[in-house]
């Protein structure tokens, strides 16, 4: 990869007429021109920095142009001239804006962080001169008012439906002086949140746990400790270990570290990420933020920024959500406090005198999982090799939708980490290309996400076919080991190919799309399932050096403790889920006091001390992004995937009718059908909660 970026670079200065200075891309803008890429994937490799703002700028203006001609077209208005034309406006805006944004998030350097502070707030102001255009509104406006002789199919007429209703929604039927407010606002709004989540990555790599002395690695695995090892050199330390507030880092030292003041020390560090009144603090971004939000919300006659953002979505209303919220967390404290007794007992037994903690959660649920299920993460890790894996993951795409996978070798990459596949139908036709990412570095932001670089459609009469981008934080391979993986990672491998497969089997004409947290978690989700079904373990969970299958023994124990550990798994999320409503309910804005509203509304839920929520507001990522009273979503999805891999329980684990019901129903749609509508043609039936209380054991 570096070689040829070198290559390209030199030619570049030759052809310039070598004045023996080497400017990449000074003349040729590869964003701008035809990629020559095998399947048209971005050119990763050629794109510098540099690059960004020009081809922003064009995409923009070329947009802009394209708004321009269908607002002057002396024709009356049509779906086609309109409707179409509108969805087809961005092509090269998109295009640029997902790759720049997927650079962002998984390989990002100082200069692309300036870039996104400059151009986030223009591409807002952009947004709203288009969506606050007043002749195009008119338009589309006049052709809603025909839909119904218009004889459009379904996808048309959602498309046509919901794109009058995000115009109205943001904004389209204000005054003159509420838009011009709303404008400010959705400007400030896009810098708050490139400030919010540069302030959550520097806070991210600037902490290092460093230990040099032997004894305080007590506890620790091999394994654990030769990558805090091999941290540590990276950073130019020797002798010494090094943790992170990463969570392959962390988790593991949590789990095991003997030393109770470390593991205070490490944690800590992690839940006051963007709150140590620094540089970095995140306070008064997120403070503002929210109140902004409830601004506009009231501006645009909604209550509460909740009520606003609910109305597109599955659940409707905050009360909605309430419900389902309320209901499930009066289920699970208890069990948390049970869980919460036990480890106690084992404290007590052991002659400790004092009382569990936050920071002693994983490392007292650990013994206790030894105790009850005999099952122990370092007897697990073994059988779940990285590609073995992910070969179980294609093994389960292949079972349900007959999809195969070829890997491609010299692709232009997000990334030089990045594996590459060609996924092919069951037809062998091409299919997608999708890209895998699969270890922390400080370039990449924290978690785990999956989504098109370029989306599946037929816009422009021609087949596009996606472009996924998969994207997580994993156990890092060592000098000795391969990367293994716990047992949450490996869920999480499959939970985030679900949205790679929501993608891939898209089957839409149109480009826009309205997705939703609430339903959009459910293809991912779903997945995970499968992943610890004992006939898809006994595939591909095989140890690494023996190539041994999985024992029965070990696939009973994981099966028996699938309720381990459920009380804090699900009090850890509902606080969370709580507190991104709570902030999102409020009726006008106020002096926000965060760490006083974090704790009113944890003491008013009752949430215990033990328990920290799982994300505390100054790194609430998901809140500032597209998730913003929206975190309930992975819980709502929870009661849809539950329900529907029910369908395949009750026929067979690849029963062939039930997912080619599930493709067409549920995957092919792509954000272009009512969900409820969707969740209807698959199930036959409106959603039951009853299969996710039983699986959670609540
Ligand atoms: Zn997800």
């Amino acid at each position: 990869m570096r070689k040829t970026l070198l290559w390209i670079s030199c030619v570049l200065a030759l052809s310039c007429g070598g004045a023996g200075v080497d400017q990449p891309g000074s003349d040729v803008n590869p964003l701008l021109t035809d990629y020559g890429t095998p399947f048209n994937v971005h050119p990763f490799d050629r794109i510098e920095p540099e690059h960004f703002l020009p081809a922003f700028e064009e995409g923009m203006a070329r947009q802009k142009a394209n708004i321009e001609a269908i607002v002057a077209n002396s024709e009356p208005p049509t779906f086609d001239n309109t409707i179409a034309a509108l969805d087809r406006s961005d092509e090269l805006l998109e295009e640029v804006s997902r790759v720049f944004f997927a650079l962002a998030g998984s390989n990002t350097n100082d200069r692309i962080e300036d870039i996104q502070q400059e151009v986030s707030p223009r591409l807002a102001a952009h947004r709203d001169s288009i969506q606050l255009d007043p002749a195009l509104f008119e338009r589309i406006k006049a052709v809603y008012d025909r839909r119904d002789e218009l004889s459009l199919d379904r996808e048309q007429r959602y498309l046509l439906e919901q794109l009058y209703a995000q115009y109205v929604r943001n904004g389209a039927l204000l005054s003159e002086a509420d838009q011009a407010r709303l404008r400010e606002i959705n400007q400030r709004l896009s810098e708050l949140r490139v400030a919010f989540n540069r302030n959550l990555l520097a806070e991210t790599n600037d902490y290092k746990l460093v230990i040099t002395d032997e004894a305080q690695l007590a506890g620790l695995p091999p394994g654990v400790v030769a990558t805090a090892a091999e941290t540590a050199a990276r950073a130019g330390l020797e002798d010494s270990w090094v943790f992170t507030t990463h969570k392959p880092s962390m988790l593991p030292f949590l789990t095991y570290a003997e030393d109770r003041d470390l593991r205070r020390q490490l944690y800590t560090a992690y839940t006051m990420r963007g709150n140590r009144d620094n540089d970095h603090d995140n306070k008064a971004t997120i403070a503002e933020i929210v109140n902004l939000r409830v601004e506009k919300a009231r501006l645009l006659g909604y209550d509460t920024f909740a009520d606003y953002q609910l109305e597109s979505r599955m659940a409707k209303n905050p009360e909605n959500v309430y419900v389902l919220l309320d209901r499930l967390w009066d289920a699970s404290l208890p069990v948390a406090k049970r869980e919460v007794e036990e480890m106690q007992a084992i404290i007590d037994a052991e002659g400790g005198d004092f009382e569990l903690a936050s920071w002693d959660w994983w490392y007292y649920a650990e013994k206790l999982r030894k105790a009850q299920y005999d099952l122990d993460d370092s007897e697990l890790r073994p059988y779940f090799e990285l590609s073995n894996v992910r070969d179980g993951v294609f093994y389960v795409a292949n079972r349900l939708y007959g999809l195969t996978f070829e890997p491609l070798e010299d692709m232009p990459k997000p990334h030089p980490d990045a594996e590459v596949f060609e996924v092919f139908d069951a037809d062998g036709s091409h299919a997608a290309v999708i890209y895998m990412d699969y270890y922390p570095r400080e370039s990449k932001r924290q978690g785990a996400w999956c989504g098109p670089l370029r989306s599946q459609n037929r816009a422009d009469g021609v087949e596009v076919d996606p472009v996924i981008n998969l994207v997580t934080n994993f156990t890092t391979p060592t000098e000795d080991t391969p990367a293994l993986l716990s047992l949450d990672e490996v869920e999480t491998l499959f939970h985030e190919f679900g949205h790679g497969l929501d993608g891939i089997l898209a089957d839409v004409t149109y480009r826009t799309s309205f997705r939703s947290p609430d339903f959009g978690e459910l293809p991912s989700q779903i997945m995970e399932h499968w992943a610890v079904e004992p006939e898809v373990l006994k595939v591909y969970a095989r140890h690494y050096e023996t190539g041994e299958l999985i024992p029965d023994e070990l696939i009973a124990k994981i099966s028996n403790s699938r309720f381990f550990n459920q009380g804090f798994d699900q009090v850890e999320y509902l606080a969370a889920s709580l507190l991104d409503m709570e902030y999102h309910t409020l009726t006008e804005p106020t002096e926000l006091d965060i760490n006083a509203f974090e704790r009113a509304t944890f003491d008013e839920i009752g949430l215990i001390p033990e328990i920290v929520s799982r994300y505390r507001t100054t790194y609430f990522a998901h809140i500032v992004g597209g998730y913003a009273a929206g975190y309930y979503g992975y819980i709502w999805s929870g009661v849809l995937d539950h329900d529907a891999f029910g369908a395949f329980e009750e026929t067979s684990l690849f029963d062939q009718a039930t997912a080619r019901r599930f493709r067409k129903e549920v995957l092919e749609p792509s954000g272009l059908r009512d969900y409820m509508e969707m969740w209807v043609a698959f199930r036959g039936r409106e959603p039951d909660i009853e299969p996710l209380l039983r699986n959670l054991g609540l």
